[in-house]
């Protein structure tokens, strides 16, 4: 069978996946999801013309010839509506957030002042021009901003500013719930003792966390046993109740068939053999209208798999605009050799990032390449690409990295 390139497979799973419709939360719910309409503001932020300090409100013409005593005729607080008018010669005591009062047109911060010795006026120290220390309405936000556009991944700060014009829902992609499930009769969930050829099961919970961490709402499916019934039941509940399923094993060449027996029998599946390493074997299909991500078994083959075919999928489906589907890619400096045997795959080495003192990337092997050294996979932090053809890359040398997290 002709190895397939990485890019045609990632398109083929990219055209078969649909963004899902977009729904209403509320805006506790909705960090980090993606506004599938633009939000325009029906307020003004601030919504009134109010202090930036706490101090006294003045007519500005009156300080020209500070130092300058004028009577406090008011105090105003946050949250007060202003009882008094600031006529010539007068001020009012004023809080950092209350409104300006009428007549008045600046603030005085109280470090610039004292108290009077009467008690009923205070002195200003300072001139200040109109204006100052006054936050005007709308100077954040004026009704009919936009405070959100469309296809935006809504931060902490985002739903600081929709609950500051009022928002209390938002309309957003909902999170791809991704069924994800394990197979093989070798899997042991837990602590319990392995009898001889039982290994634990190391896939789902990796599965469920990059699926999580995709944006994306995991669904543990649990382990399913090499048997067709079991098979059959477990995809048809997965394919039944989820937007999208993600399984790992079953899926290679020398595989006990029953996986691929069954999902032929459900779906349309394509078995393929990808040109890259590790991760060759890979299935896709869909059943029903769902889309089937089948990974390879081997542990650090099913975070590849996950990384460059089922992550930008399920985050298209999820809403995400085609700029966030893939992992941030940057040149970086190998630190050391990074061998590689001329096979016509791309390899994706599991490397260490850091930022050096020049301000690049550099990076060094995490460790074991094989495709059950997990442990270096956990210590990784990027994949460095070493394309399709000839050899390694020397210490010295620029090489493509992909960014699984922030070195
Ligand atoms: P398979 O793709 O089913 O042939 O599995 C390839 C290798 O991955 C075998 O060594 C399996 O035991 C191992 N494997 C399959 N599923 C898992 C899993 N969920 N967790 C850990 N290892 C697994
Ligand atoms: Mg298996």
């Amino acid at each position: 069978m002709a190895l397939i390139p990485l890019e045609d497979a990632r398109a083929y799973v990219l055209e078969a996946c649909r963004t899902l419709a977009p729904v209403s939360m509320p805006l506790a719910q909705a960090l980090g999801r993606v506004t599938a309409v633009a939000v325009v503001s029906e307020e003004a932020v601030p919504p009134f013309d109010n202090s930036a300090m706490d101090g006294f409100a003045v007519r500005a013409a009156d300080t020209a010839t500070a130092p300058v005593s004028l009577a406090v005729v008011a105090t105003l607080a946050a949250g007060e509506a202003p009882s008094a008018e600031v006529g010539p010669g007068q001020a009012v005591r004023i809080m950092t957030g209350a409104p300006l009062p009428p007549g008045a047109d600046a603030v005085i911060m109280v470090e610039q002042t004292a108290p009077g010795h009467d008690g009923a006026s205070v002195e200003i120290r300072m001139v200040v021009a109109p204006g100052t220390a006054c936050r005007r309405t709308g100077d954040d936000l004026a009704a009919g901003d936009v405070v959100a556009a469309a296809g935006v991944v809504l931060s902490a700060g985002h739903l600081g500013v929709l609950a500051s014009v009022g928002v209390t829902d938002v309309t957003v992609f909902p999170p791809a719930r991704v069924g994800v499930l394990s197979t093989g009769d070798e899997l042991v969930t837990g602590s319990g003792p392995l009898r001889p050829g039982q290994i634990r099961d190391s896939n789902r919970p990796t599965l469920c966390a990059l699926v999580n961490q995709a944006g994306c709402q995991a669904v543990d499916l649990g382990t399913v046993v090499d048997d067709e019934a079991a098979i059959t039941e477990a995809f048809t509940a997965a394919a039944s109740t989820c937007d999208a399923v993600v399984t790992s094993g079953g899926v290679s060449m020398g595989d006990f068939d029953l996986v691929k027996v069954v999902l032929d029998r459900l779906g349309d599946m394509r078995w393929m053999q990808l040109a890259i390493k590790p991760a060759k074997p890979f299935a896709f299909g869909v059943v029903g209208t769902t889309p089937v991500f089948g990974l390879p078994g081997n542990p650090v083959s099913s975070m590849v798999s996950f990384e460059l075919l089922a992550r930008p999928a399920l985050r298209k489906m999820t809403g995400f605009p085609s700029s966030a589907w893939r992992r941030p890619a940057v040149a970086a400096v190998a630190d050391e050799d990074l061998d590689r045997r001329p096979d016509g795959k791309t390899h994706f080495v599991r490397v260490v990032a850091t930022v050096g003192d020049d301000g690049r990337h550099h990076v060094r092997s995490a460790g074991g390449q094989g495709s059950h050294h997990l442990s270096a996979m956990a210590a990784a932090n990027a994949l460095a690409v070493l394309d399709l053809g000839g050899g390694g890359v020397a210490a010295g040398a620029s090489v493509p990295v992909l960014l699984l997290e922030a070195p």
